[in-house]
């Protein structure tokens, strides 16, 4: 059995060779299939913008179905799906609002202010609110334990000139 192609957009498979690879992508159904796929894609504006462009299908609202299904080239649209479609609209539009605000209330805190906080908190610390370290379990019973190994006191953080960095 000779090797054979499997096309995701039609879930169709058949024999791998050139000939029947062209034919097959040049066909109308995979052409109408691959742009079911993209066109699952788009966004609600956009495909409200194209139905407007498009007559309605006199099929689809006589009989209320059409065999070219979303295919068409005429409009399918009902009342019911511009509605929806407004909808996510509306929301995905509330959504990039709120968005750009966050952003725009971040960038108010600059750099400076970040620092000028930072220091205010750093010199008004109490000792209450220094994390107290105690020395590992492990290492209690150990003599002569080397100094970087014991655990700081707050007297330590206060004699320290700020290291300068950079
Ligand atoms: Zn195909
Ligand atoms: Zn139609």
């Amino acid at each position: 059995m000779g090797k054979r192609y499997y096309c995701d957009y039609c879930d169709k498979s058949f024999a791998d060779n050139p000939v029947n690879r062209k034919n097959h992508l040049r066909g109308v159904i995979h052409n109408k299939m691959r742009k079911l796929h993209y066109d699952s894609f788009r966004d609600p504006g956009t495909i409200l913008a194209e139905d407007e462009t498009k007559l309605p299908c006199k099929r689809f609202y006589n009989t209320g179905s059409c065999d070219y299904g979303d295919g068409c080239r005429f409009s399918h649209m009902t009342e019911e799906k511009r509605q929806e479609l407004l909808k996510q609209i509306e929301e995905e539009n509330k959504l990039a609002e709120r968005k750009t605000q966050e952003d725009m209330e971040q960038k108010q805190l600059t750099l400076d202010d970040w620092l000028a906080k930072k220091c205010k908190t750093v010199s008004s610390v109490k000792v209450e609110e220094v994390p107290q370290f105690s020395l590992p379990q492990a290492l209690r019973n150990i003599p002569n334990i080397p100094p970087s190994l014991l655990p700081p006191k707050f007297e330590d953080f206060q004699n320290t000139d700020p290291v300068e960095w950079g």
